[in-house]
């Protein structure tokens, strides 16, 4: 079967998928006993399945799609290139029009320094690139045992063996000798589920030290970077204490380490700026950006890198790279991508439009009965399923279960609402209207109304 199969009856459509396809994160035979949900069409927040349900996606793909989905620009864009240069690579001295043009425009839209731009295809790949470029960095300074880095339980940034490595979930790391040697895992600045008696901000002061405590145990001169998202995504959007991040860059400044701002979700407008650093206030040496580089239309990511790490990196043969590094055709996308974010104040939007208006509908959900901890910045939210919200206590059943049941309530009622153990989350495209934001409330509303009616 070679041809599209979008023509063929659901369930066929399934019997195929549970023959050829595996699915990633994901248990097969539980899908194959389901069947896969067979999405067929998109069009600004909202998906079609093949059997004609219209979804409204609050999670823009895998938090990806920022301008929406049905732009015929981007794909003019990708034909045109195609048509002109499909493909070259940028090793030995090469390059291409859109690739040079990709990396300038980074260059500008990104802040401070971040002046150099190194390409790959996903959040993963670029987040190795980043491993062994803060590595390289500090051989090529004299300092080869600055190879410590540190990151975050519960931290996400790829499923590739290094990137897994830097993410902090342990269920990635069994039976696959992850992580790799020396990379250092703090704990997470995560209040509502682990600040105990401490307020937000004592504990935004106390997660951040432990970076200090790591650096203190084996001394500044073994550790060569501290990797973070600015607000965590996949782990549940976890928003840091304000405390929280001024003193990673305090940390970082004084120890002379530097710091990877992982960008994947935050970048390209998600928290009402360019950048999460801009929202959160850090001041990164490398910046880890995809998704929304190309809202998802075209695989591309890149390493953005700062006048000091370039210069160091310039100086030798960095034998590192992709054969789609630059890819033209993904570099072509992502710059239309970026022009339409730009002419059409999309980042504006969100910031004085949506936002506002999302924060206030998502606080609303704090009323109900199994609810707490409502969190929203930009447009990334999470909420806490907790059966006592005063107590911040967790379900008596094994972490998930709930979160679980919520999301396929969710799914039943045309929303995509994702789960993180026991918590909600949403990130929708940056375009949604006030409009599409009380339709995803409502049909948030009836998904948690369901899960509660299910508990009781
Ligand atoms: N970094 C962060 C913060 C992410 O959220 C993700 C994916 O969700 C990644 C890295 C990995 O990106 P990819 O799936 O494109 O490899």
């Amino acid at each position: 079967m070679n041809k599209i199969t979008n023509h063929l009856p659901t369930a066929e459509l399934q019997a195929l998928d549970a023959a050829h396809h595996m699915h990633p994160f994901s248990c097969n035979d539980e899908i194959a006993k389901k069947g896969a949900r067979v999405i067929t069409r998109a069009d600004g927040v909202f998906l079609t399945d093949s059997d004609g349900n219209e979804i409204l996606d609050a999670m823009a793909g895998l938090w990806c799609v920022n301008i929406g989905y049905g732009r015929d620009e981007l794909a003019e864009a990708a034909a045109r290139q195609m048509r002109e240069l499909p493909y070259y690579n940028t090793f030995f001295q090469t390059t291409t029009a859109p690739t040079i043009a990709l990396a300038q425009k980074l260059a500008e839209l990104a802040p401070g320094d971040l002046n150099h731009v190194f390409f790959g295809n996903s959040g993963s790949d670029a987040n190795d690139t980043n491993i062994r470029l803060v590595r390289t960095y500090w051989a090529w300074k004299g300092q080869p045992e600055r190879t410590i880095i540190v990151a975050r339980k519960n931290a996400y940034h790829g499923s590739s063996v290094g990137s897994g490595s830097l993410g902090g979930m342990a269920y990635m790391h069994d039976v696959n000798s992850m992580p790799i040697p020396d990379i250092v895992h703090i704990d997470q600045p995560h209040w509502w589920a682990e600040g105990g008696d401490s307020t937000p901000e004592e504990f935004g002061l106390q997660t951040a030290r432990a970076l200090e405590a790591v650096i203190e145990e084996h001394g500044a001169e073994r550790i060569a970077a501290f990797i973070g998202e600015p607000i965590q995504g996949a782990g549940g959007v976890i928003i840091p204490p304000e405390t929280y991040w001024p003193e990673i860059q305090r940390i970082c400044r004084k120890y002379d380490i530097l710091l990877i701002a992982d960008e994947v979700i935050c970048g390209f407008g998600r928290t009402g700026n360019w950048f999460g650093s801009q929202t959160l206030g850090i001041e990164p040496d490398v910046m880890t950006v995809a998704k929304g580089l190309s809202s998802g239309y075209q695989p591309i990511s890149a390493s953005i890198v700062s006048d000091k790490v370039a210069k160091v990196m310039d100086g030798s043969d960095f034998f590192h790279g992709y054969t789609y590094s630059g890819h033209p055709v993904a570099c072509a996308v992502a710059l239309e991508n970026l022009r339409i974010l730009e002419d059409e104040n999309i980042i504006d939007h969100v910031r004085n439009v949506a936002a506002p208006a999302m924060k206030a509908a998502w606080e609303s959900l704090s009323d109900h009965p199994i609810v707490g901890d409502t969190r929203i910045e930009g447009l990334m939210g999470s909420l806490a399923l907790t059966p006592d919200k005063t107590t911040r206590a967790k379900f008596a059943t094994p972490e998930g279960t709930v979160g679980l049941i919520c999301r396929e309530n969710s799914f039943a009622n045309n929303l995509v609402m994702r789960h993180v153990g026991d918590r909600m989350v949403i990130s929708p495209p940056l375009v949604i209207t006030p409009d599409e934001i009380k339709i995803l409330i409502t049909r948030a509303r009836k998904a948690l109304d369901d899960t509660y009616a299910h508990l009781k």
